[in-house]
């Protein structure tokens, strides 16, 4: 093993363990699944988390996701899109992602379905819910209140799969605050749309938290992978 895979191996088997006490300490049959966010690392740190079985990774910007995703392509991962998504770049993201987290606004379906269906492919989609204030105009995600209107606008693209939900919680609040809100934002949607049972939430520094509200995977970068290199 070289050092970065030792490193690597560290890291994960660290995020493995708190995972599985926090599904135990909340009572989980089940532990939540690990998506590892792979952003600005590169493809050969992607080559060490499938040899040490991990199954899903993350990327937030296209163009980086692209390169890896299609240099990595022997290695039968699951490729979630996580990032903030504009809807000229739906089709080409939906042309390697199998999951796309971060659906936030119904002008992305076209360019979506086009891009999987070109493909031959189903895409899973999962709507990114904002957890901010209302107005308050933090992060990306669509207001809770417009949720059900924008399932049932996935629900009618035939290439594309609602899965369920993924949020960020809010800088500067209580991470157990935000999770219980989106726990109840949840249950909202599993009304009216019973299959969309996904919930990505949690990432390095509030994955119990959000493990505690009901996520079935977390997103977790850099208590994998170790801190990101600086943006060029
Ligand atoms: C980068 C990123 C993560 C992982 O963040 P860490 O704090 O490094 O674990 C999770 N979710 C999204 C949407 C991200 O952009």
């Amino acid at each position: 093993m070289t050092e970065r895979s030792d490193q690597i191996a560290a890291g994960l088997d660290a995020v493995r363990r708190r995972i599985e006490t926090a599904g135990a300490e909340a009572g989980r049959a089940e532990p939540a699944g690990l998506v590892v966010v792979t952003k600005f690392f590169p493809a050969e740190d992607v080559r060490i988390l499938a040899d040490l079985g991990v199954t899903d990774v993350g990327e937030n910007r296209h163009q980086e996701a692209q390169q890896k995703a299609h240099a990595c392509a022997d290695l039968g991962l699951r490729w979630h899109f996580v990032g903030g998504l504009q809807s000229n770049k739906a089709a080409a993201v939906a042309g390697y992602a199998d999951v796309v987290e971060s659906v936030d606004r119904a002008k992305l379906l076209t360019g979506l379905q086009r891009g999987a269906h070109k493909r031959g492919a189903t895409v899973d989609v999962l709507l990114q819910v904002s957890l901010d204030p209302p107005g308050s105009g933090g992060r990306a995600g669509v207001d809770p209140g417009e949720l059900s209107a924008l399932a049932d606008r996935v629900g009618e693209c035939g290439a594309l799969r609602l899965r369920g939900l993924m949020a960020v919680a809010p800088l500067g609040e209580d991470p157990d605050e935000a999770f219980a809100r989106l726990a109840d934002v949840r249950a909202g949607l599993l009304a009216s749309h019973p299959g969309a049972d996904v919930l990505s939430a949690g990432m390095s520094g509030d994955l119990e938290a959000a493990i505690r509200h009901g996520a079935t995977h977390v997103r977790v970068g850099s208590a994998v992978l170790g801190p990101r290199p600086p943006v060029l």
